[in-house]
């Protein structure tokens, strides 16, 4: 890594470069962004940004800062977290949020979203950053800080899908870390004794990770892990054997610590190749990375009306009995991935109907993923229908059935609109609904 000052300079030139483009354009059709990384958004068979036009900013992929006193990062978007986890443990650091998939760019995890094993204490990474650079649609270079006098563009280009405008730059926070990981299994035969358990580390913040997998109605396994220095042994999950199944059998593990971030690289609980025998002549070339390219490659496959079911939810805890009786008998599909999410602030991209009477602390994300769609149902929507009533949410990388009307319930129509209209007022990116809800089926916008 070059000192901060060549870095910093390199880094104008690309801004300036993606500013101007910008600033000149005449087209009036959407513009995508072409990164290096693969998306992690789900493949749709008719997504219209295929034929968008792109933005290239495939060269925003540098580290540029590293204050190891401060304990902060300077990075451009499209730095990809297994980049960033080598470059941070170098100096015993590591993000505090590391979404679970190698190639997620911290641009990445803004824009849409990111979960893992410290959202119990940190919520996403999202609330440890400490400033965004956002090039808005006309081209302006605004730096964005939760203080500054742009202060609700910080907060509300998260989960905006690039539709504000596109993060060039960020600023996050980092914490120690030591080099491996011990992780406990602990088994609970009922959805009482898994959740008590929850909420008794979620209250003592006695381990440093948490999450969970649901392997049925009856069988619930919660993984506590620690930082530690040394390991009897470690294990690799990115060839044969499969992590999630390994909650199932195993008491205990230990994982070097980069191992531990990215053990769900090779699928969270929808592995592919599916067998040990195809894992083991295919499973060490085939990472996220590599099956969601041939899944874009070859959408087309893939049912637009009634997609397999691959989404995740936030539900707040106090709702979890209620939501579970009706999952279980609804989906009937296990297993799950669940991680636990501390509220960190009434976040500004969310309605307050969503906020109103909600005392939760804290929420479960539940992670359903790879569940074929049988019936008549849409199970997607029959999922976005509950979550309204329950007020749940959604995350948008899914395939979304919203109607305008219902979608705004969930997200604040008011603040995306003063937003929008500060950062991107000629509509260059597409709103958030067109994006997520229409578009990326195919349809009109
Ligand atoms: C199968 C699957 C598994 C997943 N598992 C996990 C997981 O384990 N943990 C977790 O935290 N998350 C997970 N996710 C969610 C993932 O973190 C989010 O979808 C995240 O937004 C992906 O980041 P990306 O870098 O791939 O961005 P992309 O998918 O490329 O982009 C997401 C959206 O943000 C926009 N965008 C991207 N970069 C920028 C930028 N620099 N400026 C403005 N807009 C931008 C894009 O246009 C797009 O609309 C998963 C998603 C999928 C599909």
């Amino acid at each position: 890594m070059d000192g901060p000052e060549a870095c910093a300079c390199r880094h104008a030139q690309k801004v300036a470069r993606i500013s101007r483009q910008l600033a000149e354009r005449q087209s009036t059709r959407p513009l995508v962004l072409k990164k290096r990384a693969v998306s992690h958004s789900v493949p749709k068979a008719r997504d219209l940004k295929y034929s968008d036009e792109k933005l290239d900013i495939s060269d925003l992929n540098e580290i540029l800062e590293l204050d190891v006193a401060k304990r902060t990062c300077v990075a451009e978007s499209g730095v990809t977290f297994v980049d960033l986890v080598a470059a941070t443990m170098r100096h015993g650091l590591v993000p505090i949020i590391v979404p679970e998939l190698t190639g997620i760019t911290v641009g990445g995890a803004v824009a849409g979203c990111s979960i893992e094993s410290m959202s119990f204490k940190h919520g996403g990474f999202h609330d440890t950053c400490l400033e965004y650079e956002v090039v808005s649609g006309r081209g302006e270079v605004l730096t964005c800080t939760p203080e500054n006098e742009h202060r609700l563009v910080f907060q509300m280009v998260h989960g905006a899908f690039g539709t504000l405008g596109i993060i060039t730059r960020l600023k996050f926070k980092l914490v120690p870390a030591l080099p491996f990981v011990k992780v406990s299994y602990q088994k609970h035969g009922s959805l009482g004794s898994f959740k008590a358990a929850i909420w008794r580390h979620f209250q003592e913040r006695d381990v440093d990770f948490m999450d969970g997998i649901i392997h049925s109605a009856s069988e619930y396994v919660l993984s506590t892990g620690r930082f530690v220095d040394s390991a009897p042994y470690t294990s690799r999950y990115d060839w044969v054997k499969v992590y999630y199944q390994s909650t199932r059998e195993r008491a205990e593990d230990y994982l070097r610590t980069p191992d531990y971030f990215f053990r769900y690289d090779r699928g969270v609980t929808h592995v592919f190749p599916r067998t040990a025998v195809g894992r083991f002549f295919l499973g060490k070339f085939i990472g996220s990375s590599q099956l969601l390219r041939l899944g874009e490659k070859l959408r087309w496959l893939l049912s637009a009306d009634k997609p397999t079911i691959i989404l995740d939810v936030f539900i707040p805890f106090s709702k979890v009995d209620e939501f579970f009786e009706w999952y279980r008998d609804e989906f009937q599909f296990f297993p799950l991935w669940c991680v636990p999410y501390r509220r960190v602030r009434d976040y500004e991209w969310l309605s307050d109907r969503i906020f109103r009477g909600l005392k939760d602390e804290l929420f479960l994300d539940l992670a359903i993923y790879g569940m074929k769609q049988r019936g008549p149902k849409n199970y997607h929507k029959v999922m976005e229908d509950k979550l309204l009533g329950l007020g749940g949410i959604k995350t948008l990388i899914a395939t979304n059935f919203y109607s305008e009307e219902d979608f705004w319930k969930t997200w604040n129509k008011g603040n995306y609109e003063l937003v929008k209209a500060r950062t991107d007022p000629g509509n260059v990116f597409r709103t958030l609904y067109a994006k997520t809800c229409l578009t990326a089926r195919g349809l009109p916008s």
